[in-house]
């Protein structure tokens, strides 16, 4: 018997390719739909790619004929979150109307498994400490609007039309395949890894640290750092759920654990022996200083086991991919 097929909307990005790596290791056929506007042709490597918008109906109606898939993975987004307070209606149009076209498609041609890429950022301003699926919903930026809009979009489709969906939320994604094959290549970079690793090689004259006088124990936001593997195996468990149990379902994915913006530099510089010089900036606006998930319920029904998000290994597979990609 052939591989059950997935289609992976926006499988040449970040999570989108690391996610397409482990449905091919997990025995799936992961085909990538992606028009390449932010995603890199590279990364598709473990399955055939569509080279389509998800709104081209024509283009995803003839994938979903030919492979017959039994989930969509659905990653492609404008993720920027100052360019979606700048560019509001790019946001609006590339996260939900073409989110809305997709899923017109899904439905029309019989394939009812969505996992959806959400984030941390749907929450808003945090009101406990550890975020679990409960916390209120009150995003403070557009991106964090779209991509709850989408979520709300998701529920009301599972009543009408039986749509079973998986609302995965991730905190900060980050590293790189520990194999080395795949790894954050985002332009422009705005995240802090890959922004610390730059500045370590000399790639940029210094990193910037928004703000040292939070109300944290060294004052510096803290986060929780999640391995882009672990968020891909969660995808690949969260598509065998919906395949098997038929009901939707929403997960928070993180570690509980969290580290702050000098942690991450400091463990950087452990990690390649390098120091990293570092200047002192405002606070970027929108930033709270304290972001972790409780990922309990992940745990409980998925089997959510981030292994490799503890932060050394994060800055060693981070490393490793951008030694290779800046020929260091
Ligand atoms: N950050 C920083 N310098 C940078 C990039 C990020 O100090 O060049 C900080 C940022 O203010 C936040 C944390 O690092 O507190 C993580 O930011 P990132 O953009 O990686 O992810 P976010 O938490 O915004 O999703």
């Amino acid at each position: 018997m052939s591989d059950i097929a997935v289609l992976v909307v926006g499988g040449a990005g970040y999570i989108g390719s690391h996610s397409a790596k482990a449905l091919k290791n997990a025995g799936f056929l992961p085909v990538v739909i992606d028009d390449i506007s932010a995603g890199h042709a590279h990364n598709v490597k473990y399955g055939p790619l569509i080279k389509a918008n998800m709104n081209d109906k024509a283009a995803i109606t003839d994938a979903i004929k030919q492979y017959n898939p039994q989930a969509i993975m659905h990653f492609a987004a404008s993720i920027e979150v100052g360019e979606g307070e700048k560019d509001p209606l790019k946001f609006y149009k590339n996260n939900v109307a073409n989110s809305i076209a997709l899923f017109d498609t899904a439905i029309e041609n019989g394939v009812k498994n969505i996992v959806f890429s959400s984030t941390a950022a749907t929450f808003g301003v945090p009101q406990s400490k550890y975020i679990d699926e409960n916390h209120t919903q009150e995003p403070i930026n557009t991106y964090g609007r779209t991509k709850l809009m989408v979520e709300k979009i998701l529920i009301d489709l599972g009543k009408a039309h039986g749509v079973n969906s998986a609302i995965l939320r991730y905190f900060n994604a980050c590293g790189a395949d520990p194999d080395g094959e795949l790894g954050e290549e985002h332009n422009p970079e705005t995240h802090l890894i890959p922004n610390v690793l730059a500045s370590i090689a000399g790639r940029r004259t210094m990193l910037s640290i928004f703000g040292d006088d939070y109300e944290t124990p060294d004052g510096t936001c803290v986060r929780d750092y999640v391995h882009v593997s672990d968020l891909a195996d969660a995808h690949v468990a969260a598509c065998k759920y919906l395949i098997e149990n038929g009901k939707s379902i929403d997960l928070n994915l993180g570690t509980k654990n969290g580290n702050s913006v000098l942690e991450i530099m400091q463990a950087a510089e452990r990690v390649t022996g390098l120091p990293c010089s570092r200047e002192i900036c405002p606070r970027r606006a929108g930033d709270p200083p304290f972001l972790v998930a409780d990922s309990t319920k992940a745990r409980q029904t998925i089997g959510f086991n981030p292994i490799r998000s503890d932060i050394e290994t994060i800055l060693k597979d981070a490393w490793n991919f951008h030694k290779k990609a800046w020929n260091i």
